[in-house]
């Protein structure tokens, strides 16, 4: 039996072209329905909702969910004021990703967060994100944007032993694609940092006591098919989601 494995979307909006009209839509790239098809699971895409009814219908489907990347939290969402550098926020998006995921940890359905996700995840424990890595955090910082394709590794995480990553890649370091300019902060309750990059930036978190609530800031959806600790990664939480 295939686990069904729920993927929230982002929402772009673009201009129809010649004309005042918008088009919105509910995207995200394919890579992760393709990695959850490629290990036995079946992908589900989540379009945003704002009715508690249909997110708890969408949790009734699942086995399992992966928070995906996309835009900036609203820092009202943890407290903050919104600083010069933020980006994109979806009000919409992070309400719905914040009751899904404070659901899905009351209910211990198993958790992937990515990049942005991770974020999410965190939030909806209660914990708070940098903003901007590179004006809130103590110089001199790592390039966590990087230029180079999404499944260039561009710079190397240290693992926390006796964690679940650890368990999963094997080592105590790996290397990773980066493409975030926020990071976590102070890490949500029941929730520890089990991954940094060599300037101290919190690359995963992960909850000890949830069966499977593990986020990464990287985009492993994009290196599976070259790096075996990315395809492991996605392994384990479907694994852990039959
Ligand atoms: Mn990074």
């Amino acid at each position: 039996m295939r686990s069904v494995i729920g993927i929230t979307c982002s929402l772009t909006v673009t201009n129809i072209e010649g004309t005042v009209h918008f088009l919105e839509r509910n995207q995200i790239a394919c890579d992760y329905a393709r990695v959850i098809e490629h290990i036995g699971g079946t992908p589900l895409l989540l379009p945003h909702v704002e009715d508690s009814g249909c997110i708890d219908h969408y949790l009734g489907l699942l086995d399992g969910l992966i928070l995906s990347g996309g835009g900036d939290i609203d820092p009202l969402l943890f407290g903050q004021e919104p600083h010069q550098k933020i980006g994109n926020v979806d009000r919409v998006r992070d309400e719905m990703e914040l009751q899904l995921t404070r659901k899905a940890l009351d209910q211990n359905l198993p958790i992937l967060a990515t990049c942005r996700g991770m974020q999410v995840l965190s939030v909806a424990a209660g914990g708070t994100i940098y903003q901007d890595i590179a004006s809130e955090l103590p110089p001199p910082t790592l390039c966590h944007m990087q230029k180079g394709p999404g499944w260039y590794a561009s710079h190397t995480i240290d693992i926390l032993q006796g964690s679940r990553l650890k368990q999963i890649v094997g080592g105590t370091s790996t290397r990773v694609n980066s493409f975030h300019h926020q990071a976590v902060d102070e890490v949500g309750d029941g929730f520890v940092a089990t991954a940094h990059s060599k300037d101290g930036v919190i690359e995963a978190i992960e909850n000890p006591t949830h069966k499977f609530a593990l986020g990464v800031a990287c985009h492993p959806e994009l290196m599976w098919e070259r790096h075996p600790d990315a395809l492991n990664l996605f392994k384990a939480f479907v694994k852990t989601c039959g």
